[in-house]
């Protein structure tokens, strides 16, 4: 499933390949992704050009010169794959592979100036696109109850104690928590608690304030890190067809249940649980 860098190295790869293109032709090869696409208003996005591309958590907004913008949510299984003159497919993330036989959930096909065609493919469907007014982006209900982004100034200690006075939650919860802050999912908090050395399971009442400041400090550290690698690789996304994208993203804890912790001179083995419902793992030495 996407997570916050995930998005945003797809963002970057659009950037670079549909600003100032124009939207010649939509192809819609199916009526439902997670909610009903609208083709009334997807016909008036024809002619159009494409002036920017911004992320809001996990959400992608592309801009248009008609005041309209495209809302998107990759959901579990979306991608977009870019498809210039050479015909080539060609990626705009890390996190999955090309395959044979994707073709048949292209959804949704923009088929822009330049020879160039933004597909968007979504095996489970879960993921959406809308069009809305740019005006009322701010007043959409997916991102109007939205947390700061990590990487804002927002996100900072006072505004961490001041969300979790009198609160009882554990700590991964509130992590998770979307109003919280925004675009955390389930493999980045567990790689950032772990880095904190934070108990997963740990309420938040408990924390010391030198605890927040390494919780802000390492959310902010590991995603970028995975955006960073992520976007170094973005020239090898532009594999053919088939050919797998060099990047694999490794994890210090996530998916390590019986392994060896990763921390120096810790040779205690992963534990794995569950806290509401998500898979928890974390080293019962290190993490306190
Ligand atoms: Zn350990």
């Amino acid at each position: 499933m996407p997570e916050l860098p995930e998005v945003e190295v797809v963002k970057r790869s659009l950037e670079k390949n549909i600003i100032n293109l124009i939207i010649k032709k939509v192809i819609i090869n199916t009526n439902k992704l997670r909610y009903k696409i609208e083709k009334k208003k997807i016909k008036k996005i024809i002619t159009k050009k494409i002036l920017s591309i911004k992320r809001r958590s996990k959400y992608l907004i592309i801009n248009l010169e008609n005041k309209k913008s495209i809302l998107v949510h990759l959901g579990m299984t979306g991608k977009f794959f870019i498809m210039n003159n050479d015909n080539k497919t060609k990626k705009t993330s890390f996190y999955y592979e090309l395959n044979q036989g994707d073709e048949k959930h292209n959804h949704i096909i923009f088929h822009l100036s330049k020879n160039t065609k933004l597909i968007y493919n979504d095996v489970r469907k879960f993921g959406f696109i809308k069009i809305i007014l740019t005006k009322d982006l701010l007043e959409n209900s997916h991102l109007k109850l939205l947390g700061p982004e990590p990487f804002s100034k927002k996100f900072n200690l006072i505004y961490f104690k001041k969300y979790i006075i009198r609160k009882k939650r554990k700590i991964k919860d509130i992590l998770m928590d979307q109003n919280f802050v925004s675009g955390l999912g389930n493999i980045y908090v567990n790689e950032i608690l772990f880095f904190s050395k934070i108990n997963p399971k740990k309420s938040v009442e408990k924390l010391k304030s030198g605890e927040i400041l390494r919780i802000i400090k390492f959310t902010k550290k590991i995603l970028l890190n995975s955006i960073r690698k992520g976007g170094s690789s973005i020239k090898d996304f532009n594999d053919g067809l088939g050919k797998k994208g060099v990047f694999q993203q490794e994890f210090k804890v996530y998916s390590r249940e019986g392994k060896k912790c990763h921390r120096k001179n810790c040779s205690e083995l992963i534990k794995k649980f569950n806290i509401s419902n998500r898979s928890t793992f974390y080293c019962q030495r290190c993490q306190k």
